[in-house]
């Protein structure tokens, strides 16, 4: 799960966190810098979802102060350089507004780190308190490691993001200076959500942003139509495994109806924008092209197994 404040989810590559928390609550915050000028989805994206990267956040904050989750709350990030501090915390990278000096963060992105620390203490009922040491329920990365990070500035605003948080959770303070609204995310993607949830029973959040539990439906939806059209007997779990790979079907221009409606949905939360209409014409075509072309498959235009496995596993 993440926080409602999230203007998207980008999650990391699986390499790149480990799986559930090992038992321990969550009990810290533990903000980093991310020593670059970033939005949170290239933070997310070209860092945390490069296979080889090997570190990951809980979230992102980019330079506007917009929120990405990067690895779900129920998971552990590779951020600071500590097992035992990851298991506990919720990690934030934040960007910086500039390169060196004090390595400073924007307005905007201390704002969002407030919000989110606000609304984390909020969830799982605890307080900022920072002294210095890994003691505390506010820590940085510079406790663990010999690093610069969060950086100079960053780390001289410590005491004053616990007091800021405090102060809001006691209800004594107007929440800080405006932060971008939280995105109501994509009309597209959500009707997509509320399609799905009315055929196939899948009860996803209705949100408008594309994550795991949207390609988990996406994929009940497609082994459920398989079944249907085709007589196959998959188990319809949303997960695409070699199973589900091999019941499906060569799926190009001319084709009509759900399976080519899913396939354009998933098109489209990935970035590649067409309509969503179940119509498998010209424009559907060419954007399966596109796809085939950026993830090296061959490109014919034709939905196959192995494009219906890059696209949905
Ligand atoms: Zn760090």
């Amino acid at each position: 799960m993440y926080s409602s404040l999230c203007n998207s989810v980008y999650l990391a590559h699986f390499n790149n966190y480990t799986k559930g928390r090992n038992g321990y609550k969550i009990c810290k915050f533990t903000p980093h810098m991310m020593a670059g000028i970033l939005s949170g989805e290239q933070c997310a994206v070209n860092e945390f979802q490069n296979p080889n990267r090997n570190a990951s956040a809980n979230y992102c904050i980019g330079n506007a102060g917009d929120l990405v989750c990067n690895v779900e709350e129920e998971n552990r990030a590779w951020t600071s350089s500590s097992r035992n501090n990851d298991f506990q915390a919720i990690t934030v990278e934040v960007s910086n507004c500039e390169i060196g000096g004090q390595w400073r963060v924007s307005d905007k992105a201390w704002n969002t780190l407030v919000n989110l620390a606000v609304d984390v203490c909020r969830r799982y009922n605890f307080r900022l308190y920072y002294d210095g040491t890994p003691n505390g329920s506010l820590t940085t990365h510079n406790m663990f490691a010999n690093t610069d990070c969060p950086g100079p500035y960053l780390l001289s605003r410590m005491n004053e993001l616990a007091d800021t948080v405090n102060t809001i959770l006691d209800g004594g303070a107007p929440q800080p200076q405006p932060t971008p609204q939280p995105s109501t995310g994509d009309d597209k993607i959500r009707s997509v959500q509320n399609w799905l949830n009315n055929n196939y029973n899948t009860n996803i959040a209705e949100d408008g942003l594309y994550g795991s539990q949207t390609k988990k439906a996406l994929v009940k939806g497609l082994q459920t139509e398989l079944n249907i059209q085709f007589g196959t007997e998959l188990v319809v779990d949303g997960i695409f495994g070699n199973q589900t790979k091999a019941a499906c079907r060569n799926v190009k221009q001319g084709a009509e109806g759900n399976i080519t409606k899913i396939i354009q949905s998933i098109l489209y939360c990935k970035k590649y924008y067409l309509g969503i209409d179940g119509i498998f014409g010209n424009e559907t075509m060419n954007v399966v092209k596109n796809y085939q072309a950026d993830n090296k498959l061959s490109v014919d235009g034709i939905v196959g197994k192995n494009t219906f496995e890059s696209l949905f596993r």
